[in-house]
């Protein structure tokens, strides 16, 4: 069940990572709520074409921004010529994110590189690239995609669960820094969703964590997405600096 949020009708809202699974389901929702939302890409413009006449079936207005999150020239690029033909962007998800499970002792520079560039350095990045726009638009909201791991650790998700950490520490001090400009910023920690991320589960490891859920089930995209709404709507205008477990009690 969805609610409406009628201030994010026209709402320009940007969301990395858009291109599938929760990012995906997160502009799709935005869509219906009649907001023009900016989806990110990297690369693929028949994709991108074939997501934008997607998004826009459902309603509201999708502009595709081709850039790498880890590219912050690219990043720069994208977003000037954006407010420069348009306008101001007032809504920014930070969802692209990547993961790669293995033991610590396994896990080569490389990768750790590439997870704390994709998921901490590349929320840092949009978010900068986005503060001084953010400074002539109205109500702003950010939301950053952590995890439940960013809170408590997972074993074989050292360099992950760090970088989701990260995004919580950058959370509340992009909400303290900006807060006396009337932007707001939260994170939320999603537990196990239904995406190509967790599909990519060793069927006993998914058993397991399963078990582990009160709810005893995985979220879906949709669930996440609602809250996502919820935090760049009006109806949270109160709510900033915050962290919020969507994990079907995961955490408890
Ligand atoms: P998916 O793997 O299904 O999708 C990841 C998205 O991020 C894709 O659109 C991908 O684009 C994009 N992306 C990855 N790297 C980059 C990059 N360098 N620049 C731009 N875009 C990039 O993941 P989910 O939908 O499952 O996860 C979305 C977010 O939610 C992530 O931050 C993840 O860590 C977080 N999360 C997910 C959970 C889950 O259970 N699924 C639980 C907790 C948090 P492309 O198609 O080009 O690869």
């Amino acid at each position: 069940m969805m609610a409406t949020y009628s201030d994010l009708k026209n709402k320009v809202i940007l969301v990395t990572g858009a291109s599938r699974g929760i990012g995906k389901e997160i502009a799709l929702a935005l869509c219906a709520q009649g907001a023009h939302v900016l989806f990110n890409y990297r690369g693929d413009e028949t994709k991108a074409a074939l997501l934008k006449t997607e998004l826009e079936k459902v309603g509201g207005k999708a502009t595709g921004l081709n850039f790498d999150v880890t590219n912050p020239e690219a990043i720069k690029v994208a977003i000037d010529q954006f407010t420069k033909d348009v306008g101001p962007i007032s809504g920014l998800v930070n969802n692209a994110g990547i993961s790669k499970d293995t033991l610590l002792l396994r896990l080569k520079a490389e990768e750790i590189n590439q997870i704390i560039d994709t998921n901490l350095k590349g929320a840092m990045f949009v978010t900068q690239a986005l503060s001084r726009n953010f400074l002539k638009a109205e109500n702003v909201s950010i939301v950053n995609m952590s995890s439940v791991v960013g809170l408590m650790g997972n074993a074989s998700q050292v360099a992950y669960s760090a970088s989701k950490a990260g995004l919580i520490g950058l959370t509340k001090a992009v909400a303290k820094e900006l807060a006396s400009r009337n932007v707001r910023c939260n994170a939320i920690c999603p537990g196990f969703i239904e995406t190509d991320m967790t599909h990519a589960l060793d069927p006993k490891a998914r058993e397991h964590y399963q078990t582990q859920i009160p709810l005893q089930r995985f979220g879906t995209t949709t669930e996440v997405a609602n809250l996502v709404c919820f935090l760049l709507s009006g109806a949270s205008a109160y709510i900033t600096g915050e962290v919020l477990k969507i994990d079907g009690g995961l955490y408890i």
